[in-house]
């Protein structure tokens, strides 16, 4: 085995090892702490709650290890067995060299991998969520929902990688910096047209009906300086009882979007405060920072593949002869997980410092924190949030702080009067 195969190896093996003792970690803590209701969850679960959510936290982590775990394993396998270079090389034998070509192997690569992960998917969906009266889907919808997905993967996909893959071709060694702007325009375009293109396809968004929800919520809305013309209510209980709320597009298109299941959950005043978090990532400017740091994120993956690409020994470290952008993209795709899973840390950081501050946000837009805790104390309840996370393990992964930590940050702060 060559050092390149062997750096990979390590790469891969230490994300597994990581992934498990997390794991491993915070279902010993979920069992230990929750045999009964934590004491700053007291008021929000009863024990028949708690401990159906620690059931459902211990029976999603024993899935996440054995899905860990298979793709570790198809990884492993796809990277070492010499499959990719002898694929490669009979495709475009078959194919001739062309952008095109090399663009449609490295998805078909994409679509074989989501296949092997088909199975988890049907699973989790189907016998998980299900056992856990959180499943909605029906298979009629599950599996169109796939289709549809790979359907904008070759719609959309395709032409863009096609295109980055040209401009190597057309610009030559700077190719890298011209294809991460390309990739930006179309990042971009799609946050502009995602909510009126993308999203219909699979869910139904309808206005609020007129009535008191309605003039509450665009009330505050005005209040705060934020112009909308709609809340939007979208069909999120045909897949799922888990509730949620969220804020979408950039621009005219912008949207705040409750699902229905939050609508039914919800109570007015704590509708009011939702809104007022989601309208305070906007105002906080936190999507545009979070789209600004993925833009800085994507320069530097695009210069280190046109780096990798000119070094021989890494392509040919997994049996690529003669490797191309198009191989080294392949490859770079494939180990970059085992890169980027380092800094999820760091990123999910940033993120809760985001939730903190929306949350105060609301507070203050509204003028008490009460309804929105009462918000977070029933979303937490409903969708049986893990009662006991280990903190590292919440460090690691979570991109909104616990409902202990939401209350706490929220009590300090007092009920003040709305900014501005
Ligand atoms: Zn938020």
């Amino acid at each position: 085995m060559n050092w390149v195969l062997i750096l990979a190896l390590a790469l891969i093996v230490a994300r597994l090892t990581a992934e498990l003792w997390l794991s491993r970690l915070n279902q010993r803590h979920v069992r230990e702490c929750a045999t009964r209701v934590p004491d700053d969850l007291k008021e929000v679960l009863d024990p028949a709650t708690c401990a159906k959510a620690v059931d459902y936290t211990l029976a999603k982590a024993r899935l996440g290890q054995i899905h860990d775990l298979w793709s570790t394993g198809v990884l492993l396998l796809v990277l070492f067995s010499g499959v990719l270079p002898l694929a490669f090389g009979n495709w475009v034998g078959q194919a001739g060299p062309s952008a095109w070509a090399d663009a449609a192997f490295l998805l078909l690569v994409v679509v074989a991998l989501s296949v092997a992960a088909l199975p988890f998917d049907w699973h989790a969906q189907f016998r998980l969520e299900e056992r856990f009266g959180f499943n909605t889907t029906t298979q009629a919808t599950w599996w169109l929902d796939h289709v549809k997905g790979l359907a904008l993967l070759w719609l959309l996909g395709w032409p863009l990688l096609t295109l980055i893959l040209k401009l190597v071709e057309w610009i030559g060694p700077g190719w890298w910096l011209w294809a991460w702007l390309t990739m930006l325009a179309f990042q971009v375009a799609m946050f502009f047209l995602a909510p009126v293109i993308l999203l219909p396809l699979f869910n139904k968004f309808t206005p609020l009906p007129t009535g008191t929800l309605r003039d509450r919520l665009l009330g505050l809305a005005a209040r705060i300086g934020f112009r909308a013309r709609d809340v939007f209510v979208m069909d999120g209980s045909k897949r799922s009882r888990h509730s949620n709320a969220f804020f979408t597009g950039l621009g005219r298109f912008r949207r705040i979007v409750l699902f229905d299941t939050l609508a039914q959950q919800l109570a007015e005043s704590e509708l009011e405060a939702v809104l007022a978090h989601e309208i305070g990532h906007f105002k906080l400017k936190h999507v545009l920072k979070m789209l600004g740091l993925s833009a800085f994120g994507a320069l530097v993956g695009f210069y280190l593949v046109a780096w990798l690409a000119r070094q021989a020994w890494f392509g040919q470290g997994f049996g690529f002869h003669t490797p191309n952008v198009a191989s080294t993209v392949l490859l770079a795709g494939l180990l970059g997980g085992t890169v980027s899973f380092w800094l999820s840390p760091i990123l999910n950081h940033r993120s809760r410092r985001h939730e903190f501050e929306a949350d105060r946000f609301a507070a203050q837009a509204i003028g008490e924190a009460g309804a929105l805790i009462g918000a977070l104390r029933k979303l937490n309840r409903e969708n049986l949030s893990n009662p006991a996370p280990h903190p590292l393990y919440s460090a690691f992964y979570y991109s909104h702080p616990t409902l202990p930590e939401r209350e706490r940050a929220l009590q300090t702060l007092g009920a003040k009067p709305p900014a501005g």
